[in-house]
């Protein structure tokens, strides 16, 4: 298979990207969920695929109208990709109260974490010298993550009043985040879940405004989902959040696969040695190669002797990774320009992002997240 695009032809590495295969998981996961809505979460870089391209995918695609991200310029370029009179853009990590006025002007709704937040976000509205609309809020309730949001009932009772009662403020939603959905460990969901819902009962707030279910939550508690919203990410990213190995209910397609290509080809001789601290040293003559991607475009050091795939066969990355370079083994010389695959399909094998995470003793999140602005997005539908 050769990859035409011309900015993979010049770096010599890309991270291709599938919308179909976006769609699909999009798709997919709805349905498992019984979900009428859809908080796409596109936060860093829409987990390394690009956040501009995926908002753009699921609003153009399927009229997803809700996204959120963790900071306020990912925000900010996300706002800019939408259409802004029915998007709604969220933020989902802790923010400072003294930008709320800067949140409403630019329409992004935070997440509020407590009622002494909403006290100083107000304070900094009330002391903004523009006009600005209504600053959308989302209720964070914490029920077991210990991030952000009410921890008692009264606290969650004040916070929502005063959203109600004060002009400068919109209620948007209410949600909580779990901290053990992907895992086995079924009594911390179940009690995270029924913490959530005594709350917001509790107070009668209506269930429109309830988002609770993130990847794990919508693939392993499906039928538990309390609302016809699911605030998810990884699964739409096409893979499987828990690890090791539990197998999804549905088929979720990868979204992205991370091609390089052999620039360089030679001959290591018996007894000579490679790359920094020489740790590995050939027992008889071999070809390598060598290949224009290191730990500044994510392939963590810690991924060094990790299996690659050439022309179908199964390579290995020798000695360790550097920072711009890596070196592999080749069973036979091959030509410069040939692929080097790191996630994805090559021939017949395939290398999944799971077990690239898995030996590298991380969580795909990590590696995706950690592919850099160095490496070229590109698209193959
Ligand atoms: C990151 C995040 C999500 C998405 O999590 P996935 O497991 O990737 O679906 C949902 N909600 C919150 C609050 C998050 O921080």
């Amino acid at each position: 298979m050769t990859r035409t695009s011309a900015a993979f032809k010049r770096r010599g590495l890309a991270f291709f990207r599938s919308k179909k295969a976006l769609v699909h998981n999009a798709k997919a996961i709805m349905e498992l969920a019984s979900a009428k809505r859809l908080i796409a979460v596109v936060k860093a870089n829409a987990y390394g695929y690009g956040d501009t391209w995926a908002a753009t995918v699921l609003h153009d695609e399927l009229g997803v109208k809700d996204f959120a991200v963790a900071t306020l310029d990912e925000g900010e370029t996300v706002r800019a990709a939408v259409p802004a009179e029915d998007c709604s853009v969220i933020l989902l990590g802790v923010q400072p109260a003294f930008l709320a006025d800067e949140m409403a002007e630019k329409r992004l709704a935070p997440v509020a974490g407590s009622f002494d937040w909403l006290l100083a976000a107000k304070k900094a509205i009330d002391e903004s010298d523009k006009e600005l609309p209504p600053l959308a809020i989302h209720l964070a309730v914490d029920t077991g993550m210990g991030r952000l949001g009410a921890k008692t009932r009264a606290e969650l009772a004040s916070m929502y009043n005063f959203v109600c009662a004060e002009d400068c403020f919109e209620l948007a939603g209410v949600m909580t985040h779990f901290a053990t959905a992907d895992e086995d460990n079924q009594p911390y969901y179940d009690q995270q879940l029924a913490d959530f819902m005594a709350r917001v009962k509790g107070l009668s707030i209506p269930e429109k405004y309830w988002h609770v279910a993130n990847s794990g939550s919508a693939l392993y508690h499906h039928d538990e989902v309390p609302t016809d919203t699911i605030r998810v990410g990884s699964v739409l990213y096409g893979y499987n959040p828990a690890l090791p190995d539990r197998t999804t209910p549905i088929d979720i397609q990868p979204v992205g696969s991370l091609v390089g290509q052999i620039w360089g080809v030679h001959r290591l001789l018996k007894g000579e040695s490679l790359s920094y601290g020489a740790t590995y040293t050939a027992d008889e003559d071999q070809w390598v190669a060598t290949i224009p991607v290191g730990y500044a475009d994510g392939l963590k050091r810690t991924l060094s002797g990790m299996t690659v795939l050439v022309n179908g066969q199964e390579e290995k990355i020798l000695g360790r990774i550097t920072m711009d370079q890596i070196i592999i083994s080749l069973n036979e010389p091959v030509a410069v320009g040939s692929e080097v695959t790191f996630i994805g399909t090559n021939g017949e094998k395939e290398i999944k992002i799971e077990d690239v995470a898995d030996y590298g003793n991380t969580i795909p999140h990590e590696l995706l997240t950690g592919i850099s602005q160095r490496v070229p997005r590109v698209d193959v539908d």
